[in-house]
């Protein structure tokens, strides 16, 4: 006789143990199978953020940032160090050792909601079925009253620049460099392309990055990109806009590299190329031709604002559908859907997420970008406020960047908040919250914040909206 649970949820990612969570936390009994295997042959739950995405990069970012500070910056504060040493293995030993605390952490919290934790491939069958093949090789057929698909997304790969999981490697390859290449090329400056590029540039690497299109950070606000591509280059990141990589070679030592720029063909020599061009929806082998789910043409599973698939009963959540790949997005979008399955009112708010880039100075944003609230016809006002002028950044030795505000003319209301600068990431909360609450500019400029604090500069920046800034001049 097959088991059955009222829940079975495929990926233990940020989308799929939390949508697991949720469902147990509804009394529902839950399995969730999860088929992550480490490079040391460890299974392990958490899918790419734990495993080999937000978790392990952020760690290197944080050492490689506190390393350079503490060769560059430490003399301006007082403290002398003498020679500062790179000790990469104990960098990539905390880096590792943090990703085995927090996957193990989600294997106890499966545990603790008494959710079976399954290792091994899912499958979804017709009929609401789940086929589940053990790492040991066996197969069950598992009864689901309803399934959450949350397969995630892998990396993008490109015939003239084939990972070869040596020389041309995708980010998790960059994440477990055990030198520091003396050269490093990276192929696009989107997320990965700068975070990752910064951490080894900061650790002595020469980086190139190739990005194909002509505007740098074309998603985000032009105002915070133009901040960001200045600090970048001041850093030694040299990056090479309209690149067009034509062609990758791995020699015996290096990998020779050649693109098209508007100047003709060029080319560079590098000991190691990452390849950060996107990640495509990861669905190889999860669906049986009869499932009765449907891709569309980039291959990510169509669901509707909801999260539902065509077949009733069966969701999918995260990077495996539309929306941008984020954890957050995915872990609130498997809260949702397990309220739905619990019969409550649950929705996800998809014009309120986030997105950090966790580069020195960070860049975050939340909402519309200037330019797209003008394409939108609605009259606006922007306010701005630097971290030149902000006595706890300067105190930080952290004063580049701003924050920007962009509110309707109208109404007052909070379209959109970008900014660059010292602990972006965590300021873009305040903003997160109050588009949330649908604030107006006024909100903010009534609320106050501590001194002296970084958020001061997005109280100054809401006031600045208003031209009513009081440590820095207004617009004439
Ligand atoms: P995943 O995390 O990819 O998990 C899916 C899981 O499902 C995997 O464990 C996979 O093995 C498993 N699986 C798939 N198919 C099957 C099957 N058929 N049977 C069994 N198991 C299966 N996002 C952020 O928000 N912030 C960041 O700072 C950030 N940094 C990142 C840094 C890097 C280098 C990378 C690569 C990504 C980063 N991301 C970041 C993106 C983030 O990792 C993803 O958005 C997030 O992991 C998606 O969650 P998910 O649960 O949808 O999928
Ligand atoms: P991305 O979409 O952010 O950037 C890819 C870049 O590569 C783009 O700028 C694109 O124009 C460029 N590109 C594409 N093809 C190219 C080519 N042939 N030659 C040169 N450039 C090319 O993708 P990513 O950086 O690989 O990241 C993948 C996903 O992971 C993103 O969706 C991101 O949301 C997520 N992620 C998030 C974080 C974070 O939240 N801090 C960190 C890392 C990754």
């Amino acid at each position: 006789m097959s088991r059955g649970f009222d829940v079975v949820v495929i990926g233990a990612g940020p989308a799929g143990y939390v949508a697991a969570i949720r469902a147990a936390q509804h009394g529902k009994s839950v399995a969730c199978i999860d088929e992550w295997k480490n490079k040391d042959g460890n299974n392990a739950f958490g899918g790419t953020c734990l495993n080999a995405g937000c978790i392990p990069s952020k760690a290197l970012l944080e050492s490689s940032e506190l390393f350079h500070r503490a060769r560059h910056e430490f003399k301006k504060h007082g403290i002398k160090t003498g020679d500062v040493e790179l000790d990469l293995v104990a960098m990539q030993k905390r880096r590792a050792s943090i990703v085995r605390q927090l996957t193990g952490g989600i294997a106890g919290l499966l545990k603790a909601n008494k959710i079976e934790g399954l290792v091994g491939h899912g499958k979804l069958l017709a009929g609401k079925q789940v086929e589940f093949t053990s790492v040991a090789g066996t197969v069950e057929v598992i009864d689901a009253g309803n399934v959450i698909l949350a397969s995630g997304s892998a990396p993008i790969e490109i015939g003239i620049a084939a990972f070869d999981d040596d020389k041309i490697v995708d980010s998790w390859g960059a994440l477990e460099f055990d030198a520091v290449p003396k050269r490093l090329g990276v192929v696009g400056a989107g997320v990965i392309g700068l975070e990752l590029g910064s951490v080894w540039s900061r650790l002595g690497a020469e980086v190139t990055v190739l990005e194909a299109m002509d505007d740098f950070l074309f998603m985000a606000d032009r105002d915070v990109a133009k901040v960001a591509a200045k600090e970048f280059k001041q850093q030694g990141l040299d990056i090479k806009l309209g690149a067009k990589v034509s062609s990758a070679k791995a020699g015996k030592n290096s990998v020779a590299v050649s693109y098209d720029d508007k100047d003709g063909v060029q080319s560079i020599e590098v000991d190691k190329l990452v390849v950060a061009v996107g990640r495509r929806p990861h669905t190889d082998n999860l669906l049986a031709d009869d499932a009765g789910i449907q891709l569309d043409d980039r291959g990510f599973i169509i669901v509707d604002d909801e999260c539902r698939t065509r077949v009733k009963g069966v969701y999918a959540v995260g990077d495996c559908v539309r929306g941008p790949m984020l954890a957050h997005k995915g872990s609130e979008e498997g809260v949702m859907v397990a309220d739905l399955i619990a019969g409550e009112i649950a929705e996800v708010n998809y014009d309120v997420i986030p997105s950090v880039i966790y580069t020195a100075p960070e860049i975050a944003w939340v909402g519309k970008t200037e330019a797209e609230v003008k394409e939108s016809d609605r009259a606006y006002k922007t306010g701005s406020f630097p971290f030149a002028a902000s006595g706890r950044a300067k105190a930080m030795e952290q004063t580049s960047g701003m924050v920007k505000i962009i509110s309707s003319q109208d109404d007052d209301e909070i379209l959109g908040v970008h900014i660059v600068g010292p602990m972006a990431g965590e300021l873009i909360a305040e903003a997160v919250l109050a588009m949330e609450f649908s604030a107006s500019t006024e909100d903010i400029q009534r609320t106050i914040h501590a001194h002296p604090s970084l958020a001061e500069a997005m109280h100054e920046a809401s006031l600045a909206v208003d031209n009513k800034a009081l440590n820095f001049p207004n617009k004439p």
